[in-house]
């Protein structure tokens, strides 16, 4: 397997991102049909436990992924089937709703800087900081002269998370508008997903191109060198799931976490 597969979904620093042109129903580099793609995902998922046992044990680094997408589009999936085989000692998952009244009342950044990780932790963020450009820019909650200037406001403080030895990978989950119908139509149909749509999540739908610009830009405008986007071709869930856990892998490799040093054991034994 290429080194550097995550390449193919990552987005360049100041690359202007067109989502149509992207294929949300791609299988492009996939080890093979869904069998033999599920089970190289389960190989994956065994070298992350690995590799975060390792980042753990060295506590000099952090991962920080971020997951977006429009609703439907397998964050909860994603967490479920790419995330349950790490150890919970040092993973977290935050999910962002809609701010509290307190949340509100500090700066846009003030609910998530804590919640990043320490070191030593993976921490996932389904939804994030970006929701403040997305929903927030889409339904108007505040002007434009208040949302537009967050761009470079969400490089600074990526910049600063990096700094401290923060990995930042983005992960934008792509569905097409007819599988977003699909899975709507499933939670409609089957009592036991009932619980995960709401009416208003027609709202939304209704303002589908809204939100592809307002990803297109937040995407265009924050993939960086430390902080890149990954655009992933998410119709096919078994794809999506291989190619987040090919990014995790290959980006935890690259940190290359290390075992601290141990003692002088030469000679210890135990009586
Ligand atoms: P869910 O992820 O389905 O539980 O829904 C959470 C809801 O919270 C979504 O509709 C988000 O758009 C909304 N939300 C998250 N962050 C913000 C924010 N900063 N401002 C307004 N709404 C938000
Ligand atoms: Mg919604």
């Amino acid at each position: 397997m290429a080194k550097t597969d995550g390449q193919r979904w990552r987005v360049g620093p100041g690359t202007k991102v067109h989502l149509d042109k992207i294929d949300t129903r791609s299988t492009a580099g996939a080890p093979g049909d869904r069998a033999a793609t599920d089970e190289a995902v389960a190989g994956l998922l065994g070298e992350l436990q690995g590799l975060q046992e390792r980042l753990y044990a060295e506590g000099k680094q952090s991962l920080l992924v971020v997951l977006q997408a429009i609703d439907a589009g397998g964050k909860d999936g994603t967490i479920k089937h790419v995330f349950r085989g790490l150890n919970p000692a040092s993973c977290r998952v935050v999910s962002f709703k809609v701010p509290s009244e307190e949340e509100r009342s500090h700066d846009f950044l003030w609910r998530v800087h804590n919640k990043a990780p320490a070191k030593g932790d993976v921490v996932v963020f389904n939804r994030s900081h970006y929701e403040d450009v997305l929903v927030v820019r889409v339904h108007n909650l505040v002007p434009e002269d208040v949302w537009r200037p967050r761009y470079e406001m969400l490089n600074d403080f990526e910049s600063t998370l990096a700094a401290a030895g923060t990995r930042i990978v983005k992960l934008y989950l792509h569905i097409s508008k007819e599988e977003q119908a699909e899975r709507f139509q499933a939670r409609i149909d089957d009592p036991s997903k009932n619980w995960k749509f709401r009416t208003a999540d027609l709202e939304d739908r209704a303002r589908w191109d809204a939100y592809v610009d307002a990803f297109e830009e937040a995407i265009s405008r924050t993939s960086t060198a430390t902080a890149p986007w990954y655009v992933i071709p998410a119709d096919r869930k078994w794809y999506r799931n291989w190619a987040v856990s090919r990014i995790l892998v290959e980006t935890l490799a690259d940190m290359d976490p290390q075992y601290p040093p141990a003692e002088d054991l030469t000679g210890v034994v135990i009586t």
